[in-house]
């Protein structure tokens, strides 16, 4: 489990050059299943970095599915009655359904009856027969899910926003440390990377992106300015049987993990939740229906395809340093 908490870790390295006009302030903590790491460059103090990480806690008693009385808790055990949530929930799920919807269902929340039939966590994993797949994949729907102000109905479907919540917590965590001054930061949750402000000296936030096979890294992303880095890849959870990796990231069409050619995508947004949800996306919709989708509904984004041939290609506006 730690190793594969630390191959999440390593998914994204940030590399900072220089230019503080503070004494850089860092802090850890162990959250949402992974480690988050706050670094103040300029404006704030460690009170900040513990203000955004109480609330990094706060976000995961509402979110994570397991937590007794979260907003997912309730949802998942309403059996279709309307249950009433927090503003944040009703904004992640608004916007998956709008992001599902761009992507042609290639992102899809409801997949948590799937997800659970792949046990990646064992140490003596089985693979689920086509039956269990075609039974689980009969709980899926996004259309089961509808929202009217600030309550949810969900209808014979349960929600696993694996594939969102980190990168939409990062968003909160960032308005916390903005609302207290803070100008300067990059915060990493688990490799979901968060920029805020400039650097002092001009110099870019570069951040690199790691080989999903384990040779170093593949190159790296810059950019200035408050953005959001998030990648999906195969390698960040799977099991091995008889040689074949199965990964977690679904096609929700299929119920197997998504094999659309693609090794790694990491993809640079404006915001956290949108870099998460569409590095899931795009992963599962596959090259071809990348591009479309970024042209038609996100020009503002830029994505790092890694093929499975181990070449390389770059949507979008962004500036990408090939190693
Ligand atoms: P990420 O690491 O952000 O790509 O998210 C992957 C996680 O999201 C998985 O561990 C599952 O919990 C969930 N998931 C898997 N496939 C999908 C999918 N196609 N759409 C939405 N969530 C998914
Ligand atoms: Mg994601």
């Amino acid at each position: 489990m730690l190793k594969r908490i630390l191959v999440a870790m390593l998914a994204l390295l940030m590399l900072i050059t220089g230019g503080c006009t503070q004494k850089p302030v860092q802090a850890q903590s162990f959250a949402l299943d992974t480690i988050i790491t706050i670094k103040i460059l300029s404006g704030g103090d460690d009170e900040d970095i513990q203000a955004a990480l109480r609330h990094i806690d706060q976000c995961e008693s509402l979110l994570s599915a397991h937590r007794s009385g979260s907003d997912l808790e309730t949802i998942n055990t309403s059996e279709g009655a309307a249950v009433s949530i927090d503003p944040l929930t009703v904004h992640i799920l608004s916007s998956a359904l709008q992001i599902a919807q761009q992507t042609n269902n290639a992102l899809d929340i409801t997949l948590y009856e799937v997800s659970r039939l792949w046990d990646y966590k064992s140490d003596n994993p089985q693979l689920p027969t086509s039956e269990q797949i075609q039974t689980a994949l009969s709980f899926r729907g996004m259309d089961r899910i509808c929202i009217h102000d600030n309550t949810v109905t969900v209808q014979n479907t349960r929600i696993d926003l694996g594939a969102v919540a980190k990168g939409a917590i990062g968003d909160e965590a960032a308005q916390v440390l903005k609302a207290r001054g803070v100008t300067c930061a990059l915060l990493n949750l688990g490799g979901n990377i968060m920029t805020l402000g400039d650097k002092s000296d001009g110099s870019p936030w570069i951040v690199s992106i790691e080989d999903p096979d384990g040779n170093g890294t593949i190159g790296s992303l810059q950019f200035s300015g408050s953005k959001a880095v998030a990648t999906s890849s195969g390698a960040q959870r799977y099991f091995e049987l008889d040689g074949v990796r199965y990964h977690h990231i679904l096609d929700p069409q299929t119920g197997y993990p998504a094999d659309s050619g693609l090794s790694s995508v990491t993809v640079l947004a404006p915001d956290g939740l949108t870099a998460d949800a569409l590095s899931t996306a795009l992963f599962v919709a596959g090259e071809d229906a990348a591009q479309t989708i970024l042209q038609q509904y996100y020009p503002d984004c830029a994505a790092v395809l890694l093929r499975c041939d181990g070449t390389v290609r770059v949507l979008g506006d962004a500036l990408f340093i090939r190693e």
